[in-house]
């Protein structure tokens, strides 16, 4: 048993990472992010047992966006600090592109939700985002073919399917090699750090596609506690809340009580075909993986309805996965 369906701050308990800006799986601080640019480097070995925890595919895509824009908001002033007029600058572009990108893409970028929970990057923001990379990279001015490059990689890492490690390997590292040598002044996020660097070594250690390791399932969740708080759980006081809320929890992910609908939930689901690019990195003649891909798609069922799941158009003699 591996735990996979975990977010970062947990990742960071689990591997020993004091600080949020240091990757959780090799420890390198943002500054040696900058200096190294060898894709190869030893400083990037990681931690004894820190890639069993998967790539978290569904966080990815929000820090991808994220750290997209955080360049986006610098690309005038070409510093990772920002400190005394650079600041007001800083915030009149931001304010700019928050604007553009409304207008122009209908997304609200870093507003805060009128619900109170959190700001409106989330996971379909992203999505709608990277979908349309030549007019995110013309709002934004950062370059196209990262943007693109990151989106193929945002997919492959979503989708249920193995990537050939080789492929990974040398698609990858050209886009670190190409980001590098574009923005040598701002240091890689830890997760666009993990994602890059980590993303083929955890590909190379776990067994099932990376796709499938995906914490959709408990992100799900995070709305039905809610509902589950408001109307299925004893309110005289916050133990007795909290153990309802529990069971209920662990009542409603029992394997079998899970599965009710399931094929209707499935055919809600909004799917994709994927791009040339993204198949040319796939694994996809041996069997095996055909049987894993039926297996992921079980479950996949907790998954958000309106969650995009990837998928791959078959030719008309093959099976329906
Ligand atoms: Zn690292």
């Amino acid at each position: 048993m591996h735990m996979r369906l975990i977010d970062g701050k947990v990742l960071n308990v689990l591997t020993g990472t004091k600080s949020t800006q240091c990757c959780p799986i090799c420890g390198v601080t943002p500054t040696k992010v900058l200096e190294i640019t060898d894709f190869s480097s030893e400083t990037f070995t990681p931690k004894l047992g820190a890639l069993k925890f998967g790539v978290s595919p569904l966080h990815a895509w929000i820090r991808f966006l994220e750290f997209v824009l955080n360049i986006s908001y610098r690309i005038e002033i070409q510093k990772w600090h920002i400190k005394g007029d650079n600041k007001i600058k800083m915030s009149t572009r931001k304010k700019y592109i928050q604007e553009k990108i409304l207008k122009d893409m209908g997304l609200r970028i870093s507003m805060p939700k009128q619900n109170g929970n959190g700001n409106s990057n989330d996971g379909n923001t992203a999505r709608r985002a990277f979908a349309n990379t030549k007019l995110l990279s013309t709002i934004t001015n950062f370059s196209e073919a990262l943007l693109n490059n990151f989106y193929i990689i945002l997919i492959a890492i979503s989708c249920n399917y193995y990537i050939n490690s080789e492929k990974f390997r040398s698609f990858w590292e050209s886009t670190f090699c190409l980001y590098m040598q574009t923005y040598p002044w701002y240091p890689m996020s830890p997760t666009i750090h993990k994602v890059l660097v980590h993303g083929f070594q955890i590909n190379n250690s776990t067994l099932v596609p990376l796709g499938c390791l995906g914490e959709n399932a408990s992100e799900e969740r995070n709305k039905m506690y809610k509902k589950d708080r408001l109307s299925h759980a004893r309110k005289n006081s916050r133990v007795n809340t909290m153990t309802d809320i529990f069971y209920r929890a662990i009542d409603s992910s029992d394997p079998l009580l899970s599965s009710v609908c399931l094929k209707e939930r499935e055919r809600k689901n909004k799917k994709k075909p994927l791009s040339k690019e993204v198949l040319s990195l796939l694994e996809l003649s041996s069997t095996e993986s055909k049987d894993s891909c039926e297996y992921e798609n079980d479950s996949q069922s907790d998954s958000d309805s309106d969650y995009n799941i990837y998928y791959i158009e078959l030719e008309e003699e093959d099976e329906v996965i």
